[in-house]
């Protein structure tokens, strides 16, 4: 295989660790996304050194991980995961490995991975180790456990999770062996915490070919295995006839909650035990959702919205309306804001403060604040000082 500058920039690592006589392999999914020539994430390295000998081999080592043998290294300014060759050692209680065991081969490495198309390892020349067939599961199009099925999701069911967001993010289609152990392992979802589901399921929900993950979330019943859908068999009914990939979890939230109500924002992530930035995020798509049901797409919606929300909310709005939105059309209106945040205002809590010498600091400056910057964004008033101070003056009344 034709290396690319991406690798060849990272063959320097491969290099340096086989001059000390180790061996070292570019491996998963950056060799799988290098034969379907797609955009590659992270490049990850495989090696038969130990983490301890990588910090020695190494100026630049973060150790993330060293009990589970993975060390970052730094080379050119960017970022390598190097895991030393290791087998899973206990999975009897299903749950995350706790630990692991270092391996001699590389062919023992590539046993303990989940698909085929993710068993692949590559040489500093290009020359690609493949011993599951791998290669021709992704001319084929399909994922495939390395494996018996049964055995493979029965020892870690993440990988349940793992194979539906690899059809969304890549098209393909399960092996039917592989279809046919999920669907008799898939009670044992229930044994994997939240934390982890939740990373797969985004990712899930991002893939460009959501429509084909869905028909298998379906065809296997999924969300009777799924936090928050388990309890509520009619959601499934609510999705939208179309659906389009969502990047943020906070929108899948807002997707869900928009088509049915009855279920709040605070229990989903709650039971999916979302950090406070996708909880912040899903309030902030149904807010702009809301004011775009009521008013169509204006200034203030979109001042609203953090720019990495765009493309999503153009997405959502696509799914729960019958409009049509593009993410150039928000892009475009965003470019056009007066302002961009606060901090850009012309007047802030102490010039407020110095208008009005005689009156107690309090919430009503923050209220007052809040009217000026609706009005400077939707256009009403220009983003000048005296402009600001004039309206504040003549409209106390309104600022409480
Ligand atoms: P992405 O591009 O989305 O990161 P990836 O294939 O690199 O895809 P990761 O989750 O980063 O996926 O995992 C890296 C590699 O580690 C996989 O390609 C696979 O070989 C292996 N792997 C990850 N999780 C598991 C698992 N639960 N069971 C077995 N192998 C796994
Ligand atoms: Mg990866």
């Amino acid at each position: 295989m034709q290396l690319t500058e991406q690798f060849r920039q990272a063959n320097g690592i491969l290099e340096q660790i086989q001059s000390f006589g180790y061996e070292a392999y570019f491996v998963g999914g950056c060799v799988r996304d290098l034969l379907l020539h797609r955009n590659i994430g992270d490049i990850d390295i495989a090696t038969s050194a130990r983490p301890d000998v990588i910090q020695q081999i190494f100026n630049k080592v973060i150790p993330v991980g060293m009990e589970h043998g993975t060390v970052i290294v730094r080379h050119k300014h960017q970022s390598y995961e190097v895991t030393t060759f290791r087998v899973d050692d206990d999975y009897a209680d299903q749950r995350h490995p706790d630990s692991v065991q270092f391996v001699k081969t590389i062919d023992q490495d590539l046993m303990r991975r989940d698909f085929t198309i993710n068993a692949l390892a590559m040489d500093k020349t290009g020359i690609i180790i493949d011993l599951f067939n791998g290669k021709e599961d992704i001319r084929k199009r399909v994922i495939r456990t390395v494996g018996d099925g049964y055995e493979r999701f029965t020892e870690d069911p993440l990988r349940i999770m793992r194979a539906l967001r690899f059809s969304s993010q890549l098209g393909f289609s399960l092996d039917e062996q592989t279809l046919k152990a999920i669907q008799s392992v898939i009670s044992e979802l229930k044994s994997i915490a939240v934390e982890r589901i939740l990373q797969e399921t985004a990712k899930f929900f991002a893939g460009p070919h959501i429509e084909e993950g869905m028909n298998y979330f379906q065809m296997i019943n999924l969300d009777r295995h799924l936090p928050v859908f388990k309890d509520n068999p009619g959601i499934m009914k609510q999705l939208p006839d179309q659906l389009k990939p969502l990047r943020s979890f906070g929108a899948v939230i807002a997707m869900f909650h928009f088509a049915a109500p009855a279920i709040t924002i605070d229990t989903w992530t709650k039971q999916w035990k979302c950090s406070n930035k996708i909880k912040f995020e899903a309030e902030s798509f149904i807010k702009a959702l809301n004011d775009y049901k009521h008013d169509g797409l204006g200034p203030w919606l979109v001042y609203g919205l953090h720019i990495t929300g765009y493309s999503d909310f153009a997405s959502l709005v696509n799914m729960l309306f019958d409009d049509r939105l593009s993410e150039q059309t928000v892009y475009k209106m965003a470019n056009n804001l007066p302002i961009h945040s606060k901090r850009e205002l012309a007047i802030n809590g102490t010039d407020i403060r110095w208008l009005f010498p005689d009156r107690q600091p309090g919430p009503w400056i923050g209220g007052a604040l809040k009217q000026i910057e609706k009005q400077v964004v939707t256009g009403y008033l220009s983003n000048n000082k005296n402009v600001l101070k004039e309206w504040v003056k003549w409209n106390q009344h309104a600022t409480g």
